[in-house]
Order: C-alpha cells, then structure tokens, then sequence
C-alpha cells in the first residue's frame, strides 16, 4: 500500500543544503511512550559509549525513505545564527492564522512554504545565508502583531509557536527542534507535504530550492529599531536551558533581557548603558557592547564595571560566600 521512496545522494545534499544547521538532531520515537501515549522525540546516542551521535546524509537518506523521523535544531550555537524560521500553529484556526501570515510576508516580498502537519502547518521562510536567530524572532513577532496572530508564551494559552525559540543558546545547549519537513509522523503514520508542489521528494525539494531567500539586509531593514515585546524577552530569561547532559540547570542570567532596544555593530549588540543610564549618562544609547555569540560577555565603553551594571538593573552579581 505505501509507496516507496527513494532518496538519491543530489535530494539528501539538497535537503541539508536548506534544513541542516547543525550536526545534532533528534529522533522520532517508533512507539508511543508509556506515560504520554506521544510518539516523543530523543536525542540518539552512541550504544555502550553514550556518545553523542551526529547527523549524517545516510540518516537523512533514512528519513526521507521513511525508515526513521528526525528533528532538525534551528539555531547554531558557534554563531547563534539559523538557516531557516519555521512558525508552528496548532490550535483551532490555525491555518487561517497561518494563511494571514504568508500573506503578509508576500506583501514584504519574502517567500514562504506552507507544510500541513497534524493539527495545523508549519510555515517556513528559508534564509539566503544563516541570520541571528534573535534578529529572525524580531521579525516574526514584529509581522505577528501586526497581524493580531496570538503567539504562544505571551499569556495565552493557544498560539504560533517560533523557531528558533530561543534568541542564543549556550554552548553545549540545544535549544528546540521541530520534525524535519518530509519525513513520516511516526504518530500519524503518514507525511505532511508541503502545499505548493506536487507530492513527490523531488518535486518538493524543487519547489523549496526555487523560493527566493531572506536576505540579512531584508531582515536588519524590516527589524531596524525593533525589539521582541517585553513579555517575551522577561519570558525567555526564564526558560530552563537543557544542556549537553540532559540536566536542567536553572535558569542563566542574560543580560539582553534586561536591556533597551539593540542594535548590531559588527559581532556585538549594542545598546544604553543600565549603569551609565543610572547616572543620567549615556543618552545616544551606544556605551554598552554585549557579545552577539556569548551574551555573558559584555562591556561598557565608559567604563563601569560589571557589578555597576547588574546593580543598575535590579540584578546584583551574587555574593560567593567563602567558608
Ligand atoms: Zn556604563
């Protein structure tokens, strides 16, 4: 009854050539989990040594036959850059919800591809060369609430979902992964194509390569003097990051959550001064430079010390008690 499907070596190139931003991934579980009665997602390890295991073109190959379901990480944590942002709506209305936001992007001239998944689709909007994934959610939330399209984790319960849903990640850290477009939902037990070609691998993959690419001066035009919305910013601050040991570490301070409307200087935001601003300083909101890779690393050109700043903006740097 199911077809059978081929994955050539140009399809598997083809596929990491727009999906794949980093070599770890996850796996769709085949049975449901005892607990949840979901088909989960894990991240595969090396059997005995528990190794991490790597993407390779032979598991995407894998994937696109429909022998195994992968997900696929937006953000790559050297560079806190993505290939691509995918929107995930799932509630009741979602695809209207969808269907309002690619109109929107058509009228910016940015292309996007609508895939069907489960309950809803995934929107996805595929980059000329990899963006920071900060800059990509300004974007979205910008369009989103533009559009009265309710997101999810700004106090409502139902809502598109982001990805990238993180801004940066540590190293070591992950982030979130999605269900990499073309393969079988083990749940389902079918694909979810995508709606603007016919629904062959080839035929797919065709129409994705064919769709005209963000631009970083597109995206820096559309998000000049943008921000996320507070609530999302005090949000993401609050969000355990799951680190290469699978441990929940509570949550790390970020000191992007604490500052004004940024900007990107070569590989730093830069942004007021908390410290500077405190003292009636810093007017033309440029002394402070944070790390656009590694936000813990920040700096302020006039001077003030690290511990001036966290005081500034209600965080005081923990004192280390000595015994
Ligand atoms: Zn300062």
């Amino acid at each position: 009854m199911s077809r059978r499907y081929v994955a050539t070596a140009e399809l598997v190139k083809e596929y990491i050539a727009l999906f794949v931003n980093r070599r770890a991934y996850t796996v769709q579980s085949t049975h449901p989990g005892a607990g949840s009665g979901r088909h989960y997602y894990y991240r595969p390890k090396a059997k005995g040594s528990g190794a991490p295991v790597w993407l390779t073109g032979q598991t995407i190959s894998a994937h696109l036959e429909g022998s195994m379901t992968i997900g696929l990480y937006a953000i790559n944590p050297s560079s806190q850059r993505c290939k691509w942002v995918a929107i995930d709506a799932d509630y009741a209305h979602a695809m209207d919800d969808l269907i309002k936001l690619q109109f929107q992007l058509t009228a910016d001239h940015v292309d996007s591809a609508l895939e069907m998944s489960r309950r809803g689709g995934h929107l996805w909007i595929f980059l000329a060369a990899p963006l920071l994934a900060r800059q990509c959610r300004i974007y979205i939330y910008d369009l989103a609430g533009r559009l009265g399209v309710p997101v999810k984790g700004t106090g409502l319960a139902d809502g598109i979902e982001v990805f990238p849903k993180h801004d940066s990640i540590a190293t070591g850290a992950f982030g979130n992964a999605i269900r990499g477009p073309l393969g079988v939902h083990r749940g389902a037990g079918r694909r979810f194509w995508f709606y603007g070609a016919d629904y062959t691998l080839e035929a797919q993959v065709e129409y994705l390569k064919r769709l005209k690419k963000l631009s970083e001066e597109e995206l820096l035009r559309f998000t000049a003097g943008k921000d996320l919305p507070a609530e999302v910013r005090q949000a993401a601050s609050r969000v355990p990051q799951i680190t290469e040991q699978g441990t929940r570490s509570k949550p790390k301070f970020c000191i992007l959550d604490y500052v004004g409307k940024t900007r990107i200087v070569g590989k730093n935001y830069v942004t007021q001064c908390p410290s500077c601003a405190q003292a009636g300083h810093d007017r033309g909101g440029d002394n402070l430079a944070i790390l656009v890779s590694d936000p813990r690393f920040y700096l302020c050109w006039a001077g003030c010390k690290k511990e001036m700043i966290r005081a500034a903006i209600g965080h005081p740097i923990p004192v280390q008690r000595t015994a």
